[in-house]
């Protein structure tokens, strides 16, 4: 199948109808796209920061390098780096705080906003490496409109502060992780920002109130439940009638058992593991939609 599934690569993905699908990929360290060819994908729907975060917190050049490659390989198309996520199931030394319940707790944008002295250091990378390239800023777990605000006030100041010492940078749209119940189930909030990206990994652990790393609770965390599928949905409904950019990066959207469902809770736009690239734009064309 997989062998199959290598011819798709190198076209854009259609459904048999001919309705045109986006999908990009899911990466972490910017060396993830040293194995990808550009041409295959339709950019960078989410990068992940955390791995930047690990025994030592990273400086802003480091940060800086890290986002700048990325978007050099990208060339025009679009790249979304998420602001750091950790907590949860992602804990980092000197950062994250001991917690009973770290995915109920202090993590995501919560945490960001909690330290802006490691806050701002990225915030001033992505600035900086805006211009070599096509950026989005998505910030992870907001739960309510002030959150955002908060962050996005954040990236101006840094924006004015760098521009009185003369270095350039550029202000990247900003966007925002539907990954929290809360946001799915009243987007209007939100609809400043200026796109929404759905994170259902966690937006299906925290409707199904199953944790995404038992085991034991596997068989309630499913993409495909119905209470999952009706608030993507409402999502994709709330984007189109608002003219905000919808679309999906968790793991579901490279999953060719699920990719119909999310096609026809109205998504047209996936990213996706590297490695399930070649098979979700295979299962994109089977789909008659
Ligand atoms: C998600 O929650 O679906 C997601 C893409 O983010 P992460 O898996 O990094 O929490
Ligand atoms: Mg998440």
């Amino acid at each position: 199948r997989q062998g199959k599934a290598q011819t798709f690569l190198a076209r854009p993905a259609l459904t048999k109808a001919g309705t045109a699908v986006r999908v990009q990929v899911n990466i972490a360290d910017p060396s993830d796209v040293d194995a990808i060819d550009i041409a295959t994908c339709d950019g960078v729907g989410l990068m992940r920061t955390e791995f930047l975060f690990g025994k030592t917190l990273p400086d802003e050049e480091t940060q800086y390098r890290a986002y700048r490659k990325v978007l050099e390989w990208a060339g025009d198309k679009p790249v979304t780096i998420r602001t750091v996520d950790a907590g949860g199931d992602k804990p980092v030394p000197g950062f994250t705080v001991e917690e009973g319940n770290p995915f109920l707790g202090l993590r995501g944008i919560r945490l960001s906003l909690a330290r802006l002295d490691i806050f701002r250091v990225q915030i001033r990378a992505l600035l900086r490496a805006a211009p070599h390239g096509n950026l989005r800023v998505m910030f992870p777990m907001i739960a309510t409109a002030e959150e955002y605000e908060r962050a996005a006030g954040l990236f101006a100041d840094e924006q004015a502060a760098l521009t009185a010492r003369g270095t350039a940078q550029r202000m990247p749209p900003l966007g925002i992780m539907v990954e929290v119940p809360s946001v799915a189930i009243a987007p209007e909030a939100l609809a400043g920002a200026a796109f929404f990206s759905i994170g259902s990994n966690d937006l299906t652990q925290y409707v199904m109130a199953a944790a995404r790393d038992n085991a034991a609770v596997a068989h309630l965390n499913s993409v495909r439940h119905p209470a999952v599928l009706r608030l993507i949905g409402s999502v994709t409904a709330f984007g189109r009638d608002n003219g905000i950019p919808v679309s999906l990066c968790g793991d579901a959207g490279g999953d060719p058992a699920s990719i119909p469902a999310l096609l026809e809770a109205g998504l047209r736009d996936l990213s996706v593991p590297p490695a399930q690239l070649a098979m979700a734009k295979a299962a994109i064309a089977d789909i008659s939609v």
